[in-house]
């Protein structure tokens, strides 16, 4: 009798196994297609330079919307529940603040490491330095090419371990994409080191630059440090009113993704200009300068270069 159990036990394990594996294999779509949800527009940009015509992509955070606050749509549940793989950034992006990622991947049923995955593992991360969050990441890895190449190889990984059957096209498009940005991020050290010192100063509403700057040769300063905290309070006005009045800094920034009203006050107070507005947590619009995480990239470094060289 206890055989018989036994037996029968195994026997539904077994049909469990199969059924779960079938519909967690990539490709059963009727597209034939990888589904994949990125967390936002950068990321959802970067699984298409890999995946190309092997996947399909829907991103969440909406462009030009901050990632950090997000509360998730039916269709991102349903999208999420649908996905093969899920990519977020990790490094307290989505799960800073209210934490609303986790909660759309408990709400979709889907498991860290089997269904989600950060691509920022093997970054060397930066801390925040405001008071009482000096022991958490900093999330902009991404605004640094170097990192992004790992997000890359970590998408790529990833793509080739859930669907081994593309495994050369995954590999061949990740290497296309990433000479390009290797050009791009060799071409920029170049120009910035040649910057005068005094000029060095990046100044952004959010202290999203730690990474940007530290790669490319300069200081980065800022009104609030991340987009979770208050923003344009009275003592983060004056400290950045002063940090910038003891500089030659010729140009402020403002980022696509933030209300600017705090850094237009900055610059009236300061009689610097704002340059031109520059990306952070978003790509731009499709069809518009910044449409890609290339792109945007080639963009920041351009603008950020020519407004500081004044
Ligand atoms: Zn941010």
């Amino acid at each position: 009798m206890k055989k018989i159990n036994v037996m029968v036990l195994s026997a539904l394990l077994l049909v469990l196994l199969v059924g779960c594996g079938k519909k967690d294999h990539p490709g059963e779509h009727a597209d034939g297609k990888v589904h994949i949800v990125a967390t936002n527009s950068i990321l959802a940009d970067m699984v298409n330079e890999v995946g190309k015509d092997h996947v399909l992509v829907h991103s969440i955070v909406p462009v030009g919307t901050d990632p950090h606050e997000y509360e998730p749509l039916p269709e991102d549940v349903a999208k999420s529940s649908d996905a093969d793989i899920i990519f977020y950034n990790g490094l307290n992006l989505e799960t800073g603040g209210n934490g609303w990622f986790t909660k759309l991947m408990e709400t979709s049923h889907k498991k860290s490491e089997e269904d989600y995955f950060a691509v920022s593992v093997g970054v060397e991360p930066q801390y925040l330095t405001s008071k009482g969050q000096e022991s958490e990441q900093d999330p902009h890895a991404w605004l640094d090419i170097a990192n992004g190449l790992i997000y890359i190889e970590n998408i790529t990984k990833t793509l080739v371990a859930k669907d081994p059957e593309h495994q050369a096209d995954y590999e061949k498009n990740a290497k296309e994409y990433s000479a390009k940005l290797t050009e791009l991020n060799d071409n920029s050290k170049d120009k910035f080191s040649k910057l005068p010192k005094d000029k060095a100063l990046l100044v952004t509403s959010e202290g999203a630059f730690k990474y940007f700057s530290k790669a490319y040769g300069l200081e980065a300063a800022y009104i609030w440090e991340i987009n979770t905290e208050n923003q344009g309070t009275p003592d983060q006005m004056k400290h950045i009113i002063d940090k910038i009045d003891s500089t030659n800094v010729a140009s402020l920034f403002v980022e696509t993704s933030v209300d600017p009203r705090s850094m237009e006050s900055v610059s009236k107070a300061t009689s610097i200009p704002i340059y031109k507005k520059i990306f952070t947590d978003s790509l731009a619009k499709t069809g518009e300068v910044g449409d890609t995480y290339l792109d945007m990239m080639a963009y920041n470094l351009e603008i950020i270069y020519d407004g500081l060289n004044k």
